[in-house]
């Protein structure tokens, strides 16, 4: 099938961003086994290629800098093109490294380039997206972080950048409702390392034990709450930021 070729499928379409690996990939998995079409949208356009080609016919990858207006444009209207809609948009795309170094030394640039991708990103693809999105009733899961309740040192532009798209989630679920209903999820400490990495440096079994939850988190553990997120058992829940941590922002860490 050519890459112009509409879809005809009546399955449910969902639209992934930072989807070539981790998270990202972990959620475009669980949909496809949920039954949805699943677009792929990554810099990464290679690897997102061969991660759209493991997974089988129900996905498709694109190459998107969700920085870029033109490109996202363009990466909705492609994914109108193939599959007549959207139901679900998951802004996942981030940059994942939090450590930005001494504020005195941060470049504004560099500030920038936090904001831009993991904050301006989501509001860019929802500008594009909610159209689509509002005909079919959809829904929308953006990918926030335990990091915009709690921090290290040296981690202001990526902290202030999930706080924003905390913010940004509840703003957008009272202006695209009743139609379209927007979530966030923020996860704690997810390993998303590849399993040649996870073997050559496991996991001790404190990284694991501190969890309240008893292990340190998955990508699978936060596709399965995504999943949930944009399916009809959570129609009566829009605007709200969950958190998946394995219970860590519930614990009390003052030093004895
Ligand atoms: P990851 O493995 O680095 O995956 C993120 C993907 O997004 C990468 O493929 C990355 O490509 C891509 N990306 C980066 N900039 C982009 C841009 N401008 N346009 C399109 N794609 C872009 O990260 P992850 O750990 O799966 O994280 C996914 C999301 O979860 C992020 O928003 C992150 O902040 C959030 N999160 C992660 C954790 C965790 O513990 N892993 C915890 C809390 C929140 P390149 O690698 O080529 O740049």
């Amino acid at each position: 099938m050519s890459e112009h070729t509409p879809r005809q499928s009546h399955s449910r379409v969902a639209l992934i961003t930072g989807a070539a690996r981790g998270i990202g990939l972990g959620i475009a998995e669980r949909l496809v086994g949920n039954g949805w079409q699943v677009v792929l949208a990554d810099i990464d356009g290679r690897e997102c290629e061969q991660a759209a080609a493991r997974m089988g016919p129900a996905a498709r990858a694109i190459a998107l800098d969700v920085r870029d207006e033109d490109q996202v444009r363009e990466a909705i209207r492609r994914t109108e093109e193939w599959h007549g809609g959207l139901d679900a948009l998951v802004n996942n795309a981030g940059i994942s490294d939090p450590h930005s170094g001494p504020l005195e030394e941060l470049e504004l640039t560099d500030w920038q380039r936090w904001l831009d991708t993991n904050l301006t990103g989501a509001f860019l693809l929802a500008k594009h997206a909610l159209p689509l999105l509002r005909r079919r009733r959809g829904a929308i899961v953006n990918i926030s972080s335990t990091r915009a309740l709690q921090s290290e040192p040296d981690t202001e532009a990526y902290a202030a950048s999930k706080g924003g798209l905390d913010a940004f989630t509840h703003a957008l679920a009272i202006s695209a409702g009743p139609e379209v209903r927007v979530n966030a999820i923020r996860p704690g400490w997810i390993d998303t390392r590849s399993p040649d990495q996870q073997q050559a440096e496991p996991l001790s079994a404190q990284d694991h034990a501190q969890h309240p939850a008893g292990r340190v988190g998955q990508p699978a553990d936060i596709a399965a709450l995504t999943a949930f997120l944009l399916g009809p058992d959570a129609g009566f829940v829009t605007g709200q930021i969950w958190t998946a941590d394995g219970g860590m922002t519930r614990r009390m860490i003052y030093a004895d």
